[in-house]
């Protein structure tokens, strides 16, 4: 690596004859590369350096893990970073306590989870199906192939045990069925599916313009698209859409994308070359600053990232033509009807369309969308008396929308929930929850989504049929802080999946799958496990 030492034999050591440790700070090491580099171009002790790496381990884990809470007298320091022992020095150096690195720290947890399969077993009489630990007496194959079912071609790894095949990789779970973990059924129907035909529900609008628009499936269209598709028609163009988020948008995105946001903000620019693609008369990016708030006395904000996603994108563009087809109104929604009317306008008179019209337009197209909010929280009015009435739990799903309803984006999660274990989801959209109050969980919450999500993890946990899983990104900015409010907001624990440009469920797969167990879910709540004669093989 770029220190020239073997991480092995000579991370450790090296770090444990150092005599003054630099300070790295707290942040994760995967961030840490440049401050290293500068510290090597700087001529620092290598020595040094890996101390300083341990103590920033240390410090990262106590501060953003630990966090205050209380840790007792016997220490142990298990997973495979206690191979370092230069980490577990620095631990008890800051601690001022013994810590004791247990024999196969490694695989502890493997361990532990092994131990609780074989008291199950002995507990519910059902014989294991593990196969014994030499893999030689088992027949299996594995093969990986492209699939070709549609534009996201996914790497799938098809792996034939005794003639029974299972696939991971894939985002949709159309074509290759995993077989169901659960042989309950979902009582509610697909919430994610009805809101995605919700919400491009009469596309086609009169063209009287002649003038195609194309705006990006992503970002705003996932919360906001009733209002712009009937803007739009009212105003006689037509909208034409990106494609769903897939492998090859993805890609584009990482080509255009200067900096180094979340994977939505990635996949938004991929979004935008593909509607150039589709030979559109103008690209729609509006720059949303913020939204409406039924706490005024409070800011509003949309993320950053999110409000200046057209300008980076524009910034990319080295076309004149094509700078000249964007469309990027600045629009507070948080300052009502008359405010958007006129910064819509500039939107109309490009178009070459009146206010009178644009005005109508805007006004349209609020009560499409209030329309839209009304169906939601009906349709989830309904589900949550349906839950109780079947006396059953369910998973809601918080976060933004572009991460709860874009399958690309998700890998189709909500999906295979449902069809793989026959959990029953919800969409926090579709939950009653204005009017909850957050303030005594964070006193000024100022994100759009940060208030939504917490009064949504408020209302999971006043409800005893509920559990929380958080769809975010790995490099969202306001979620990493936001989190931590949900968990005291929420009361239990709850899930958090990260997704970013990983094309592979395997790992999400098995959390939720260890999640669900974890809250009784995967056999029905509350009703112990029948005894199953599992036969081994
Ligand atoms: S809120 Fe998070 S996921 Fe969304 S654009 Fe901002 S950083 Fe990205």
């Amino acid at each position: 690596g770029k220190l020239g030492i073997s991480i092995k034999e000579d991370l450790a050591r090296l770090a444990l004859s150092s005599e003054a440790p630099i300070r790295l700070g707290e942040r994760c090491t995967v961030f840490m590369e440049k401050d290293v580099t500068a510290f090597m171009q700087q001529g620092r002790d290598v020595r040094d350096i890996t101390a300083g790496l341990a103590y920033a381990v240390v410090h990262n884990y106590l501060n953003r893990v630990v966090r205050g809470r209380a840790i007792g007298e016997r220490i142990y320091f298990q997973g495979g970073t206690a191979y370092n022992k230069a980490v577990a020095a620095a631990f008890a150096t800051v601690l001022g306590k013994e810590i004791i690195v247990p024999p196969h720290n490694g695989v502890i947890g493997a361990i532990g989870a092994a131990l609780l399969a074989r008291e199950k077993e002995q507990r519910e009489h059902y014989r294991s199906r593990f196969r014994g630990f030499d893999l030689s007496l088992v027949k299996f194959k594995i093969r990986q192939f492209i699939c070709k079912g549609c534009s996201n071609n996914c790497d799938i790894q098809e792996c034939t045990i005794d003639g029974e095949r299972t696939y991971w990789g894939d985002k949709c779970s159309d074509r290759y069925h995993k077989k169901a973990k659960s042989e309950q059924k979902p009582v509610l129907d697909d919430l994610f599916a009805q809101y995605n035909q919700w919400l491009v529900e009469d596309l086609a609008g009169p063209d009287g313009l002649g003038v195609k628009i194309g705006m990006p499936r992503t970002m705003t269209f996932y919360d906001r698209f009733p209002f712009w598709r009937t803007y739009f028609s009212q105003l006689g163009a037509e909208v034409v859409l990106s494609d769903v988020t897939n492998k090859s948008i993805a890609a584009q995105g990482r080509e255009l994308c200067i900096s180094e946001p979340c994977f939505p903000i990635v996949a938004g620019h991929g979004h935008y070359l593909d509607l150039v693609d589709k030979n559109v008369d103008f690209v729609f990016l509006p720059q949303i600053i913020n939204s409406e708030t039924e706490t005024p006395e409070k800011e509003s904000w949309v993320c950053p990232w999110g409000q200046t996603l057209p300008l980076m994108i524009r910034n990319g563009l080295r076309d004149e033509l094509q700078v000249q087809k964007l469309l990027m109104p600045v629009v507070h929604f948080r300052d009502g009807i008359g405010f958007v009317k006129k910064e819509m306008l500039s939107v109309a008179k490009r178009l070459g369309v009146s206010k009178k019209t644009n005005d109508r337009a805007v006004e349209m197209a609020f009560q499409a969308q209030a329309h839209f909010q009304r169906l939601l929280l009906n349709t989830g009015e309904k589900a949550l008396a349906d839950l109780a009435a079947s006396g059953r739990q369910a998973v809601v799903i918080v976060g933004r929308p572009y991460n709860i309803f874009d399958p690309g984006i998700n890998l189709s999660v909500p999906e295979k929930l449902r069809s793989n274990y026959g959990v029953d989801v919800l969409p926090m959209d579709f939950l009653p929850l204005n009017g909850i109050d957050v303030s005594g969980f964070h006193e000024n919450m100022f994100w759009n989504y940060g208030k939504k999500i917490m009064q949504a993890a408020i209302f999971v946990g006043r409800m005893k049929n509920l559990h929380l899983v958080y769809f975010t990104n790995f490099k969202c900015g306001p979620d990493s802080y936001i989190k931590h409010f949900v968990r005291d907001a929420v009361g239990a624990p709850y899930l958090t999946l990260q997704f970013d440009d990983h094309g592979n469920d395997a790992g999400i797969m098995t959390r939720c799958e260890a999640y669900l167990e974890s809250k009784g879910l995967l056999h029905g709540f509350g009703v112990r496990r029948p005894a199953i004669d599992f036969v081994s093989r």
